[in-house]
Order: C-alpha cells, then structure tokens, then sequence
C-alpha cells in the first residue's frame, strides 16, 4: 500500500511517501516569511503552501523513488490549523484523488503528532500515553489503538510552544523562539531563577501565568540593570525551560499513576526540546516506564506522521469523501 500524503496545517509544507507503514520519504519545507512579522501570518502562508506544494510532493514522490501512478491513497490534513493552509492541501488532495481515481484520507493533526512515535521501530506498544507538545496544543493522550485516542489531559489557556515562543520574544529572541531557548539554556544555570508553577487540578496544563511572571521579573530586574537579559540570557533560558519541562513531566507522572500505563511517549514541537527529551528519559530509568521519542523531523510538523496514521486509516477502510471540507478547530 502506497499512501502519498500532504501536511499544510501551519507554516510548513509537507509531502510524504508510506508503504506499508514505512516512511520513504518525507519532504518538509519551511516559510521564512513570517520570521520578519515575529509570528505566523496566515494570509502569507497560504500564498507560500500554493507556491510550494507541487515542488515538495514531487520530492516526496522522487526521494521515495516512486510517481504518482502508483499511490494507493492520498491522505491530508483536514484539521485542526490556519484555515486557509489546511485549505491549500485539502483541495490539493482532493484533486490527486479525483484525477487517480484513488481514495482520500482525512487525518486529524495532533492525532498524527501522536502516531508519529509509531514510525520508527520498535515504537510503543499500545496501550500508551503520550504527551503532545506543540505550538498550540498541550494534552495527554491515552492511546489504546491508532484509531482510539482519548485526550485525558489538556491545557486551559496557552501551549507549551507558546510558552517557549511568548517567553522568548520577552527575552528579545526571534520567532520561533522556543529551540533558541533551548540552545542557550545549554550553556545555562537552571536553578538560578525561579519562576512561579501553576497549580492545575487534574492532569489539565495552564502557562498563561509563567509568561506573566518572567515579564514581571525582567520589568523589575531591568529597571534596575538594562543589560539584564543580554548579561543573563543563559540563565534565563536555562531556568524558564527548566520550569516548563518541569510542569509538563509531573502531569506526566500523574497521568502514569492514574493510568497504570508504562509506556510514554512525547510528541509535537516541542518534544523536540533537548531538556524535555533528556528529562523523559531520566524518568523512564527511575520510574522503570518504557519511553519514546520521535526522532527531530517527525517531532514538527511534518507529512510522515500524517502518512502513519493514514496507514492505519486505509487498514480500516476509513475514508473520506470529496465533500470533505477542512477545519480550523476539531475535536475527536
Ligand atoms: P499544533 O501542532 O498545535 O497545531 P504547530 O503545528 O504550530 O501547532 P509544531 O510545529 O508541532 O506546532 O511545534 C512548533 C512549536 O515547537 C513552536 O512553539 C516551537 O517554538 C516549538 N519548538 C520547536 N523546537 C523546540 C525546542 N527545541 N525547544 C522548545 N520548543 C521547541
Ligand atoms: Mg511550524
Ligand atoms: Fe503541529
């Protein structure tokens, strides 16, 4: 079974080739444009998907060493993210499907940010849980098939990504600012500041109010020094990662409690962080849970992990039609 499939969901435009569950390729290309504009701008993202989605799937199809005549299935992104780029890989999609004559499937994005860990082996075996991480989700996911996914945790107002980006442009870094934090905080002291954790009940996340209390603390700190950040931006990185990572893990925890369930992985955007990545698996040797991790190009967004879970989809028969229409917000 051959799946080509089109992840066009944010800023970035994806092609990738699946045959029978094995990821041949997997074309990703970024937009620049919106680094000047310190944020995503939806309108000119769209513009660039249009202008980049036949280059990339045709890398996806010649990488894979394949053509379009032999794909089986075209799968896409219908939701959720910027309406007007979901809209540029969905009509695509639905083109190749009307013109092969071949079926369509619909792939829910953070439903594929999860099933990413299933591309490498050996990936978890189910049941697992997963701590989705993105630029604008944050949940725990109970995985009990790939086609039951249950979101036992979220968060009530901001992202892990957002907190990373929204913290760093308080530090004066560029967007997106979460792997800049990262790279600095390698060089920091983590334990040097400390910044207030929510207290969320459950296993739900909120990181609206860390943003506030770093820019509070850098208001204070600067009056008194306005070379603050510049003399202690490794610091700083080290020590509001530290925070988010430190969030994020005991909810981990608390949801392997409730659970009962040992296998753990991470996946999204910012399961790309090297503090989270590192964390996890310090948690896994004290805790004895078996942890996984999407290697980089499988952690954002990508085509691959919608191509795996398209897989699973056409294993099932579970199809779309061409009535199909994508979604900025979607629940599952
Ligand atoms: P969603 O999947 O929720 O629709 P998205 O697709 O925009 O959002 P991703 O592409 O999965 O999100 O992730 C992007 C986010 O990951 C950004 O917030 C970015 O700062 C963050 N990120 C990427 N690398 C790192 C890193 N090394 N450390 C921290 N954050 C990172
Ligand atoms: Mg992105
Ligand atoms: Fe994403």
């Amino acid at each position: 079974i051959t799946i080509l499939a089109i992840e066009s969901s944010c800023d970035e435009t994806s092609a990738a080739v699946c045959v029978d569950g094995k990821i041949l390729s997997n074309h990703i290309a970024g937009q620049k444009v919106h680094e000047q504009y310190g944020g995503v701008v939806p309108e000119l993202a769209s513009r660039a998907h249009m202008q980049n989605i036949v280059p990339v799937v045709n890398v996806a199809l010649s990488t894979a060493q394949t053509q379009l005549a032999a794909v089986d299935a075209i799968a896409f992104t219908q939701a959720p993210g910027l309406i007007g780029s979901l809209l540029v890989g969905t009509q695509f999609a639905k083109s190749l499907s009307l013109a092969l004559n071949k079926p369509l499937i619909a792939v829910h994005h953070m439903q594929a940010h999860v099933l990413a860990n299933l591309i490498e082996a050996p990936g978890p075996e189910f049941p697992f849980l997963c701590l989705t991480v993105s630029g604008g989700h944050t949940q725990i996911v109970l995985a009990r098939a790939p086609d039951d996914l249950e979101v036992i945790g979220a968060t009530i107002d901001d992202a892990a990504g957002e907190a990373f980006d929204k913290t760093a442009k308080l530090l004066h870094l560029p967007y997106p600012g979460g792997p800049l934090i990262d790279k600095y905080a390698k060089q920091g002291d983590a334990t040097r500041f400390k910044f207030a954790e929510p207290q969320i009940p459950g296993l739900n996340f909120s990181f609206s109010g860390l943003k506030t209390s770093v820019l509070y603390f850098l208001q204070k700190e600067i009056a008194a020094n306005p070379q603050f950040i510049e003399q202690n931006l490794a610091d700083l990185c080290a020590s509001v990662q530290h925070t988010i990572v430190n969030v994020l893990m005991k909810k981990l925890q608390k949801a392997v409690q409730q659970t009962g369930i040992h296998n753990v992985c991470i996946a999204g955007g910012v399961s790309a962080n090297s503090s989270l990545r590192n964390t996890l698996t310090a948690y896994g040797k004290k805790h004895d849970w078996k942890t996984f991790i999407p290697p980089f190009q499988y952690c954002t967004d990508n085509a691959g992990m919608i191509a795996i879970t398209a897989y699973y989809k056409y294993l099932k028969s579970d199809f779309a039609t061409l009535e199909v229409s994508p979604a900025a917000r979607a629940t599952w």
